[in-house]
């Protein structure tokens, strides 16, 4: 089967192509669509290949219609004639194949390699497939390995050495193995195959780089690349998906790549399932829609998770940096506490403190005794006087309200009162706010009033305060800011849900909650971040606190008992 769909160069050199198959003799000249070497792709797949996985495993692996004829039948049929090999060749050296997660991707690359390995007529043939690391190299290695031992026939030709995962075929001298990054230089041989899966996780060009340039002397390589989009627009899989798609384009500008990519259109409807099938065309298939519909509900009520299903459902190239809370959970966790209710009660502390620019923010998070999964809330805010008027544009005039209403503590001048009016080495000494009292006073304060089990802080900041508070005895602790607050991120997430916080209301956290965007990095932790940093009015300090006193409560290890007794006491 021809597709007469994709661009083709007009050139009529070369003699007679001749190849077959069967009893069918191609008798085309020039660059042509060759049916015999398409076809014998899409019959090693189905005579020797067995699906490793799924609802499929172990029955002979056909591939779908729309993968032989709008993939593999060209990838491998497209030929022309070169005068350097005098011989007819594969036209395509470079394959892109761009698609949502679960699109036959790994089965379609195993095959690829076991083709290239033992089907292709190459003798002495050096097939990789790579990633950064081992373990990512084996997610290709692994599947093909399955087929073979699924195989008979395979099983027959190829051995495997489990040490160095490599498959060895000796009737033609021919090896497949998995190379990481860091190991390109040490390539014995020009490859014939590489194939690199999920290109959007490689840190950098390096390898994809090393293996093209040790080819060429090889006369039909293949090059595959094989990837989900990426949500970091400076990636090394950014750059090749661009260039994957300006192919698909324009095919002239390359003749010797195949690109295959399907995205969904940015300006599609994300949750109408018609524009699903598009960058999803195993849906109903290897994919499945049941699951699909339940993952687009979830990602409808959450920002962040809609990002990751744009992404890795629809194929979209996302932003890096999404909001991160719905509002309309965090609501539900609303109240606020009266505190004279949590007089006793253990509780863990967070604390941000603040540049010039910035709030300063204590949350104590007092769990339930009668149910461990449920917290309350308890928030301290400060700001710098000058700042209100500053920033209260940009909450409608409501900041001023705050710290009428004693949600916020303003302290005169340019920086937020650290001491309060009574220590004598206040910087600023007197307080705006009647009800509020300084940070250190309020820190002792409330060590007094809460059996305070211990306080996490950024140990960037504070230096005085934590002497402060160990001058109180207070447990302290420095926690790791940035993606260290990751776990506690997904953990206020994961209580939001839940609904199992009381305390939410407090109008200056739900601002910061609000306003918080997040950073996603390759291994799906989460760093929360203040959007347009530097321009915005919005600050994100008091749920920083909070993340800190959560992850404070994570790593909260209880001090044991000091042994007071005296080992002498026996003995005298
Ligand atoms: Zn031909």
């Amino acid at each position: 089967m021809i597709s007469k769909d994709y661009w083709r160069p007009l050139k009529t050199d070369g003699p007679v192509c001749g190849r077959m198959i069967y009893d069918e003799i191609c008798e085309q000249t020039g660059t042509h669509h060759c049916n015999p070497r398409a076809e014998r792709f899409v019959r090693f797949c189905s005579t020797f290949l067995r699906h490793y996985a799924g609802p499929l495993a172990r029955s002979p692996f056909i591939l779908e219609d729309w993968q032989a004829d709008q993939i593999t039948r060209p990838l491998f049929g497209e030929t022309q004639w070169s005068d350097d090999w005098n011989r007819y060749v594969r036209r395509y050296r470079v394959a892109y194949y761009v698609v949502a997660r679960k699109a036959g991707k790994s089965n379609l690359a195993a095959a690829f390699a076991l083709y290239l390995t033992l089907g292709d007529d190459e003798e002495s043939a050096a097939i990789y497939s790579g990633a950064l690391d081992r373990q990512q190299a084996e997610k290709v290695f692994d599947p093909a390995d399955r087929m073979r031992e699924l195989s008979p026939e395979l099983s027959a030709r190829l051995t495997l050495n489990k040490a160095i995962k490599r498959l060895r075929d000796s009737a033609t001298n021919s090896e497949y193995r998995i190379i990481a990054g860091d190991a390109a230089g040490e390539l014995g041989h020009a490859p014939h195959g590489f194939i690199m899966d999920e290109v959007l996780s490689q840190r950098d060009r390096d390898l994809w780089d090393a293996m093209r340039t040790a080819a060429g002397t090889r006369s039909q390589a293949m090059f595959i690349a094989l990837t989900t989009e990426t949500n970091d627009d400076a990636s090394f899989g950014a750059r090749m998906i661009d260039d994957a798609e300006r192919v698909q384009e324009n095919p002239q500008s390359a003749p010797h790549i195949f690109s295959w990519v399907r995205k969904t259109d940015m300006k599609a409807d994300p949750w109408d399932e018609r524009n699903w099938y598009h960058a999803n065309p195993g849906l109903g298939t290897f994919k499945s829609l049941e699951e699909m519909r339940s993952m687009a509900t979830e990602a409808k009520n959450n920002p962040e998770q809609e990002n990751s299903f744009r992404q890795l459902q629809l194929n979209q190239r996302v932003q890096q940096v999404t909001r991160w809370m719905p509002m309309l959970r965090w609501d539900k966790c609303a109240g606020i506490l009266n505190e004279t209710d949590l007089l006793g009660r253990d509780c863990f502390g967070g604390l941000d403190l603040a540049s010039t620019t910035d709030l300063a923010s204590l949350v104590w998070i007092f769990p339930d005794e009668d149910d461990d999964d449920h917290y309350d809330v308890l928030v301290r805010a400060w700001i710098p006087e000058y700042l209100v008027s500053k920033l209260d544009k940009a909450t409608g005039g409501l900041l001023a309200t705050w710290v009428n209403d004693g949600y916020l503590v303003a302290t005169e001048g340019d920086v937020i009162d650290y001491y309060g009016d009574d220590t004598g080495y206040s910087i600023n000494t007197i307080q705006t706010a009647p009800d509020g009292l300084a940070i250190h006073p309020q820190i002792e304060q409330d060590a007094n009033n809460f059996n305070v089990l211990a306080v996490g802080y950024d140990q960037a900041q504070a230096t005085a305060t934590a002497q402060f508070m160990q001058g109180l005895d207070l447990t302290i602790k420095p926690i790791v800011q940035g993606y260290g607050l990751s776990s506690a991120l997904k953990e206020i997430m994961r209580v939001v849900k839940a609904e199992k916080y009381a305390g939410l209301e407090h109008p200056v956290l739900r601002w910061a909650a609000d306003a918080a965007e997040v950073k996603r990095d390759s291994q799906e932790r989460l760093m929360v971040v203040r959007p347009d940093r530097g321009a915005s009015k919005k600050r994100i300090d008091p749920l920083v606190a909070m993340a800190t006193a959560v992850r404070m409560s994570q790593v909260y290890e209880p001090e044991e008992e000091e042994d007071t007794t005296n080992p002498f006491d026996d003995v005298f």
